[in-house]
């Protein structure tokens, strides 16, 4: 799969594929017209069209194509500015200009009647994917915004009955460590070689999966057959309600393994380094997550000391998957919520 931007023919940006480019005009007029963004995925949707990655399109996935100067001819360049691509738009300059001043726009009011700033939904790439982990308890951290409203990485409050022994004092901003790992990642994907590792990794990560799947569906029938064996009083009531919680939390973790392994098993296959690293600055958060996955074991986080907005040596630790594993983190029970 060719890494594209809906309403391009492929990846060279060169040519517009004319039925999605007259769709894209279609719901930047209606956007500017003042329609929200979820009406104009529904257009999409129920006009057949799919993402270039093959999902189905959803607000975020729209608000991400609204924020891509592709769609306009345009790029952004090393000093920020917005400059001539190179190749055509779907939109023209003035209508992404009007895009993006929308977004800012948007303000809901409070009681008062003043405006309040939203915060836009935010993709946390590495999500539900287990990779971030305390670097001080070896929680997973999970994405949680501040008061303020910016996104961070987390280590749970602890302790709480679901997340017993975790610290709470490890935080980072998500956009911070994102694209500190999205610049990691991009280096390592122009190293020889990284190409016949991913392609390794995701078969692994295939046949884990095919195994997860099979350890579920057989605890689910050995969760079906207890009711028969305590109707045969081959086991007492209460012994099956004990052996079906347990099976839960085991249903429950397999689950998530699941999801995880499936993300990267997903990423698509690419042909070229150079297709991967411009896959990569598109890709939406969940894709970003795959690769993240098929390329590090873990990603251990600490504690920032003074001044947050930058990473220090030491704060964050990368365990790639070229490298020996790291050593096993104290095993700590997921967020019970995702
Ligand atoms: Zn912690």
């Amino acid at each position: 799969m060719a890494p594209r931007v809906f309403g391009f023919a492929d990846a060279s940006r060169q040519t517009l594929l004319e039925s999605e480019a007259q769709a894209t005009r279609t719901i930047v007029d209606l956007r500017i017209d003042g329609a929200p963004r979820a009406r104009c995925a529904a257009y999409l949707r129920e006009h057949g069209f799919v993402g270039t990655l093959g999902g189905q399109f959803t607000s975020s996935i729209v608000a991400r194509l609204f924020r891509n100067p592709t769609i306009a001819g345009l790029m952004v360049d090393k000093d920020g500015a917005l400059v001539d691509a190179g190749h055509p738009g779907v939109i023209t300059r003035a209508q992404f200009t009007q895009l993006q001043a929308l977004d800012e726009a948007e303000t809901k009011r409070n009681d008062d009647g003043t405006p309040v700033e939203v915060a836009p939904e935010y993709d946390y790439v590495f999500g539900s994917t287990d990779l971030v982990t305390c670097g001080l308890c070896g929680a997973s951290l999970h994405g949680l915004r501040t008061n303020a409203g910016n996104p961070g990485y987390t280590c749970p409050d602890g302790p709480r009955a679901d997340r017993p022994g975790t610290c709470g004092r490890v935080r980072i901003s998500a956009p911070l460590l994102e694209d500190y790992v999205g610049t990691h990642v991009v280096a390592r994907l122009l190293l020889p070689g990284t190409l016949a590792a991913l392609e390794e990794a995701r078969e692994e990560a295939g046949r884990q999966l095919a195994e997860q799947q099979e350890k579920l569906k057989a605890l689910r029938e050995g969760v079906d057959e207890l009711a028969g064996m305590v109707l045969r009083r081959e086991v007492t009531a209460k012994s099956a309600a004990l052996a079906k919680a347990d099976a839960t939390r085991e249903v429950k973790s397999i689950k998530r393994t699941i999801r995880r392994l499936q993300k990267a098993a997903d990423t698509p296959v690419l042909g070229t380094v150079e297709e991967l690293v411009d896959w990569w600055n598109i890709a939406p958060a969940e894709s970003k997550a795959g690769l993240a996955l098929l390329m590090l074991y873990r990603i251990d986080v600490f504690p920032a000391g003074r001044g947050t907005r930058s990473i220090k040596p030491g704060r964050v630790k990368l365990w790639w998957r070229h490298q020996p594993p790291p050593p096993p983190r104290r095993a700590v029970e997921p967020d019970a919520s995702s």
